[in-house]
């Protein structure tokens, strides 16, 4: 049996800010993910300042491929507007990789699937045991499932189903663009430009919504293809897209069951406006790892919901 003081289930960002932030405070922590790091992870890969402001670290020290996005081009029922900010894009093949090495913490490649309470520990497959056990797994977190699901469960109506490829490209329009809500999308598509040549592409709408009105994600992707080829975007490019589901913050959700936490989309903490999961997930695993250290509640008041005023203001890294 391997011990640990605290156990991760997962090494996304919510599961290696945590660890980052215990293994500097000294305590005992290990994480286990289904996967081999570097690994594929769907994701238009935008991240805002804040988030680098959360890991303490400036975008010029980021060793991988990054793009400063000047201006995104948002588009809301065809009309364009451009919105001069300050982004950035990553891949998340590189970023998660460069997050979980970072974070000093010794990684086990192990799928989990059951977990059973002994005492004050958590037992996982009969292999792992902890007095802490931290739910980074992402939607189908089994901690979520084991612990959460049947107190909190999720609500169909803020599932966003996706669709997205990430390619090599030899693009030649490096802006960002946004299209909310083409032929009444209830969601809107991206083209994100990527570091070291590679493009990004994908669509994500709720699909409650859509299924009500009869339609299929797949349907607005094709037209979503068409719009690309149309703008000169992305041409000759045979798709081959994944898709992956994932949901919006439910401000019911209670993050914490004792000893037992959910960080990032475990506990479903995309902002309800943009989707935006990156910066959700490591402001959570930093949260929970502070709780976990000062045995203080674990709350994600501070967590924003919404990523809009991120994108017009500056925003202060708090965590109260
Ligand atoms: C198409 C798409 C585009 C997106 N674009 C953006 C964007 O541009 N910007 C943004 O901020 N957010 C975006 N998001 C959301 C963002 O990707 C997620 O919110 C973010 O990845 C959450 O991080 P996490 O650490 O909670 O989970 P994840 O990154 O999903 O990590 C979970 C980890 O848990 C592991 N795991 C799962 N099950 C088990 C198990 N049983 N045992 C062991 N390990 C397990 C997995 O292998 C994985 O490594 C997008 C999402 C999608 C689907």
């Amino acid at each position: 049996m391997t011990e640990s003081d605290v156990i991760i289930v997962g090494g996304g960002p919510a599961g290696s800010s945590c660890a980052w932030a215990l293994q500097r405070a000294g305590q005992q922590v290990l994480i286990l993910d289904r996967k081999a790091f570097p690994r594929m992870k769907l994701c238009a890969g935008w991240i805002t300042p804040r988030v680098w402001r959360m890991l303490g670290v400036s975008p010029e020290a980021y060793p991988h491929g990054l793009i400063h996005l000047k201006r995104l081009i948002f588009h809301f029922r065809g009309k364009r507007i451009p919105l001069t900010t300050r982004q950035y894009s990553i891949r998340r093949y590189e970023f998660d990789h460069w997050l979980l090495q970072r974070s000093g913490a010794p990684v086990i490649r192990h799928t989990v699937r059951h977990i059973r309470e002994e005492g004050p520990y958590f037992v996982i497959d009969e292999q792992f045991r902890c007095r802490f056990l931290v739910g980074a797994g992402g939607t189908n977190c089994p901690v979520y499932h084991h612990f959460f699901e049947s107190h909190f469960p999720r609500r169909e109506t803020d599932r966003i189903a996706t669709f997205e490829e990430e390619f090599p490209y030899p693009y030649s329009d490096s802006e960002c663009y946004l299209w909310f809500f083409d032929n009444d999308l209830p969601g809107y598509s991206w083209y994100v430009p990527k570091g070291n040549g590679y493009l990004n592409v994908g669509i994500g709408a709720k699909i409650k919504a859509l299924k009500q009105r009869g339609e299929s994600l797949r349907d607005h992707w094709l037209a979503l293809q068409d719009k690309l080829a149309a703008l000169g975007l992305v041409e000759g490019h045979a798709f081959a897209h994944k898709g992956h589901q994932y949901f919006l913050r439910h401000p019911g959700m209670q993050p914490q069951r004792g000893r037992v936490y959910l960080v990032g989309d475990a506990a479903g903490l995309a902002t309800v406006d943009m989707g935006e999961g990156i910066g959700p997930a490591i402001h959570s695993g930093l949260l929970a790892a502070r709780s976990i250290l000062t045995q203080r509640p674990y709350s994600l008041r501070s967590v924003p919901r919404y990523s809009f005023w991120d994108l017009l203001f500056r925003w202060r890294w708090k965590t109260r």
